[in-house]
């Protein structure tokens, strides 16, 4: 998908081909429900400033989605112009509209109650960010020293700006919304928050790699995606050598295996189970990592890894793709006797996390994310399992709106 440029005649240019649409399928493709044809509109007139009042109101976040948002297959999918011409770069004008113009949101006079929000990614902050404007004192319990989650530990700088995050997070109501940093909250101390707090809202995010259906050796160089690209990020990992092979074929895997080659990887080597029509990872990020020389291996599972001098060897069998009776996606199946093996220095797996379940006890409403029966509530990767920025936002303003109805 190509970038249009961030000039203002430019950005002009691209708000004037927009048709403005009256039943507005942009928006209704954004789980944050941002009026796009809005500031679609004021950027068309040059008024850059309320073009990001519009996006900020709906979307704290909107910065960071203006740069990390998967728009093709959200906002952008739905365009009307697909039908007749090029969707519009809706990304790229709510990245402009948010990098030059400041927000500062409206704040309701404080109401006297407290919220208690566990994790400060952007299901959380989504949730502090609506709750702190309607009048809430609201604290943020974060286990880690930094506000974000996972933008801010594992995805590279590369892919996203670390004065874009900043600048989202200094525009959130942070006067109103206290951040208690290095304080991880356990089933404990949840139960503790849910009596001392007028309600509670959990948005821990995926706690755990998954390193699973290998036999692996004691002492083989093994990493779990999410782990890898922490370490990398942060510098306690300052660089990797030789080849690394990423198991795995989301978006995360992709952020691995480049990673990996800017770290210094002489190869980076990307192995998934099925066929490229199969891959989770969106084009934009898949074809960014052909780019870069990233070597694809598709049809193939690993099932060993030894430990090597050099790193690991690891045997892969081949697999060929079956119809699953019911299911639109492909399933797959090993070829007998088709084992082979792969000298790495590393070997990391991006094979999705696990939330960390014995946080929150009991069924969680869809329609309003209230844990039945408390007055917790939860949203964002915790409890789908793993989405997008912008689908955290929407559940954490969501469980905000849910809190406000319950407790007016
Ligand atoms: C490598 C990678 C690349 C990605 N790329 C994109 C992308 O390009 N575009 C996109 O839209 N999405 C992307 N995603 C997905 C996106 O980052 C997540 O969907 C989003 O961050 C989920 O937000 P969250 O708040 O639910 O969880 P998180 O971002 O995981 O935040 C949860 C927060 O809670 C804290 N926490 C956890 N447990 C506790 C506890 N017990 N007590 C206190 N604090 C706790 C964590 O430290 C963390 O700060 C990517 C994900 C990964 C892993
Ligand atoms: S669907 Fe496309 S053309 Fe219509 S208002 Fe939205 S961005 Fe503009």
């Amino acid at each position: 998908m190509s970038e249009i440029k961030q000039t203002l005649a430019a950005v002009q240019a691209e708000a004037k081909r927009c048709l403005y649409c009256v039943d507005a399928p942009c928006q209704q493709g954004c789980p944050a429900g941002v009026d796009v044809a809005q500031f679609i509109r004021h950027l068309r007139y040059a008024d850059v400033q309320s073009a990001k009042r519009v996006i900020k109101t709906a979307n704290p976040l909107g910065g960071i989605c203006g740069t990390l948002c998967p728009s093709e297959n959200l906002c952008q999918k739905n365009c009307t112009m697909n039908y007749c011409d090029a969707p519009i770069h809706i990304r790229d004008l709510q990245k402009f509209a948010c990098a030059n113009a400041a927000f500062r949101p409206e704040l309701a006079p404080a109401n006297g109650k407290k919220v208690a929000v566990v994790g400060a990614g952007p299901a959380g902050l989504g949730c502090a960010a609506i709750l702190a404007r309607l009048g809430y004192e609201v604290d943020v319990f974060e286990k880690g020293s930094a506000a974000a989650g996972v933008v801010a530990k594992e995805i590279p700088a590369e892919r996203i700006d670390a004065a874009v995050v900043e600048n989202d997070l200094a525009e959130l109501a942070a006067d109103t919304i206290r951040f208690h940093y290095n304080a991880p909250v356990d089933a404990a101390r949840l139960e503790e928050l849910s009596r001392t707090y007028d309600a509670v809202f959990v948005g821990a995010g995926l706690a755990q790699d998954r390193i699973s259906g290998v036999d692996i050796a004691e002492g083989a160089p093994v990493v779990g995606c999410s782990q890898y690209l922490a370490d990398l990020k942060s510098g306690a990992t300052p660089s990797v050598s030789g080849t690394v092979l990423v198991v795995g074929g989301g978006d995360s895997a992709i952020d691995a295996v480049c990673a990996s080659l800017t770290a210094g990887a002489e190869k980076a080597v990307l192995a998934y189970r099925r066929s490229r029509a199969e891959m989770p990872a969106c084009d934009e990020e898949f074809f960014s990592a052909a780019d870069k020389g990233v070597e694809l291996m598709y049809m193939v599972s690993p099932v060993a890894i030894a430990k090597t001098a050099e790193g690991a060897a690891v045997t892969f069998v081949r697999n060929r793709l079956v119809e699953k009776p019911g299911e639109a996606r492909k399933g797959f199946e090993a070829v007998p006797g088709s084992e082979f093996t792969l000298n790495v220095s590393r070997v990391v797996f991006a094979i999705g996390k696990k939330a960390d379940t014995t946080l929150v006890a009991g069924k969680v409403d869809p329609d309003t994310l209230r844990v039945e029966g408390t007055n917790c509530f939860a949203g964002g990767d915790w409890l789908s399992g793993g989405a997008t920025v912008v689908k955290a936002v929407g559940e954490g303003k969501k469980a905000a709106r849910a809190i406000d109805a319950m407790l007016k």
